[in-house]
């Protein structure tokens, strides 16, 4: 038997650890031998602790929120009875050539599974992360030989525009693109970046991956470097509020020098590159790419003006492609898959499928993966189960972080992709969904934002730094009770203002939060000012 307990962030903060110790101890007083096999998130973060019990020849069995107490009766139905424990288990996990239990959904057939595809989370929560015969084992590093062997790079980047594959740190641009124009720009040297450095509140899909799937992003960095013309250096700049995340990137790095993957002559075909991690401090704004590079290089995390383009001249003003963690994880079942497989999925302008940490008041949080263009109706109370207080109704979603915006009840069957986010006054972003119901204080939502990028601006530009401040003071003086008329015409002023001088993205979208909310709620920010409540 085995048995998997989900050992990402989530899990462990849930008291995986200690489930961990009493499984141990369970199976030693009952004289039972099983391997134990931490995972990542599978992404049902509102069931963790997440145990996995499978008996020789079954199908995987999950119980969530496993406690002390249940253990004994989960070992006496599963190990005794040889049947599952009904009370506990939440559905059964196919494995090839295995049976499942009668009277136990499958994964699939989960209200929280059923509408989602997984691609770039694949992996995560089924295999050991920091096994690297378990990646091999689900096709891992298949895609490297493909590539080494049959691919021309000008091939490797045909897929990727194929694909359509197209930012996932929240920016949109096409990686086929983006691989082409680094190909083309002149120079021996060049190098490969990953973009660990996710900040906004309430998004972990990049931390998910790499604690669940490291080996994919991996490869995904080692394709981008034979397809720019063979970088032999890359970096990934992760933030260090991730340790968990870094300690299987660095053990997923060891292993992967050890079989060969990285380094010289990789599998003999002469193709050498290697990875290096860069451990950032938690600026949020080193996540805009030249802010990254700057800190990367050693220098304050501060962005410069584009032109020139990192790939042109970015780490060591040598031509650089950098891609977030995400875009990265898809590439190698791009290239396994086709570019086309990977298009068939998602909506006209934004293919393939998309990570979401789903989290707020909203029944199942965690993380969710879902074809482009997914309806956010179907992302809240089809996958979310709905809101989390029942009688409390949907309020609003707040998508894609300080950089996004709110869209309310009657933006409900907005298809999620880059464009109709956009048209609904929010953005994709890097993949954040906090759900609000008619509880939350939506004014305070956006001073919340607001906040946290007036916190987070560089200091370089004056629009960002003084421009978030005045705005921050109205909004304050707003949710104290203070507000004054025409208080909601300068913030729409200002705002508009910021967006428009701001030197980098951070503070180009600081605004949205702000803006969006005036846009589907003046009402309630009019009544904050009126009733001076
Ligand atoms: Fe810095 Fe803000 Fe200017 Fe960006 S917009 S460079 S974060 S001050």
């Amino acid at each position: 038997p085995t048995i998997h307990i989900g050992m990402a962030t989530c899990g462990l903060a849930a008291g995986a650890r200690s489930i961990e110790e009493l499984v141990v101890k369970e199976l030693e007083k009952r004289g039972l031998e099983a391997r134990i096999i931490p995972t990542g998130c599978i992404g049902m973060c509102h069931n963790e602790p997440l145990l996995d019990i499978t008996m020789p020849g079954m199908y995987r069995v999950s119980y969530r929120n496993v406690k002390a107490l249940i253990i004994p009766q989960i070992f006496d139905a599963h190990f005794v009875k040889g049947e599952f424990a009904k009370k506990y288990a939440v559905c059964q996990i196919p494995i090839a050539g295995h049976k499942p239990f009668e009277g136990l959904p499958l994964m699939a057939e989960t209200g929280f599974f059923r509408g989602q595809v997984k691609i770039v989370s694949s992996r995560c929560g089924l295999i050991d992360p920091s096994s690297i015969d378990d990646y091999i084992a689900t096709d891992g590093y298949k895609a490297l030989r493909k590539m080494l062997t049959e691919m021309t790079p000008d091939m490797v980047i045909d897929e990727m525009t194929k694909s359509g594959l197209r930012g996932r740190g929240g920016g949109g641009f096409y990686t086929g693109l983006k691989w082409k124009l680094t190909r083309q720009s002149q120079g021996e040297e060049k190098y490969v970046v990953c973009n660990a450095d996710e900040g906004d509140p309430g998004a972990f899909m990049d931390r998910s991956i790499l604690e669940g799937d490291p080996h994919s992003v991996l490869e995904g960095m080692l394709a981008a470097s034979y397809a720019i013309g063979n970088a032999k250096k890359g970096y990934i700049y992760c933030r260090a509020e991730y340790p968990l995340a870094i300690k299987r990137l660095r053990k997923a790095i060891d292993d992967a020098r050890e079989r060969n993957f990285l380094g010289d002559n990789i599998l003999g075909t002469g193709f050498s590159f290697d990875i290096t991690i860069k451990e950032g401090a938690g600026a949020y704004v080193c996540g805009e790419e030249t802010a990254l590079l700057a800190s990367l290089m050693g220098e304050r995390g501060m962005p410069w003006p584009k032109p020139p383009f990192p790939a042109q001249k970015g780490v060591w003003g040598k031509p650089t492609v950098i891609n977030n963690v995400e875009t990265l994880g898809n590439v190698g079942h791009i290239i396994l898959n086709g570019g086309d497989w990977y298009a068939s999925y998602g909506s006209e302008k934004t293919k393939g499928t998309k990570t979401f940490a789903l989290t707020g008041s909203v029944k199942n949080s965690g993380l969710i993966e879902v074809p482009a263009g997914t309806p956010l109706r179907s992302i809240v109370f089809d996958i979310g189960g709905g809101m989390l207080e029942k009688k409390i109704p949907f309020k609003a979603a707040q998508l894609g972080g300080p950089s996004g915006g709110c869209i309310p009840a009657s933006g409900l069957d907005t298809p999620v992709d880059f464009e109709n986010v956009i048209a609904a006054g929010a953005i994709m972003g890097s993949g954040g969904i906090v759900i609000m119901d008619e509880a939350s204080c939506i004014v305070d939502t956006a001073k919340f934002f607001l906040k946290f990028t007036q916190d987070e601006s560089c200091g370089e530009c004056t629009p960002c730094r003084v421009g978030s401040k005045i705005m921050l003071e109205i909004l304050t003086r707003i949710t104290e009770g203070k507000g004054q008329e025409g208080d909601l015409d300068e913030l729409i002023r200002l705002s508009m203002y910021v967006k428009s001088n701001s030197l980098c993205g951070l503070g180009a979208a600081a605004p949205n939060p702000v803006l969006s909310t005036i846009r589907y709620f003046r009402e309630e920010f009019e009544a904050h000012i009126r009733d001076k409540h």
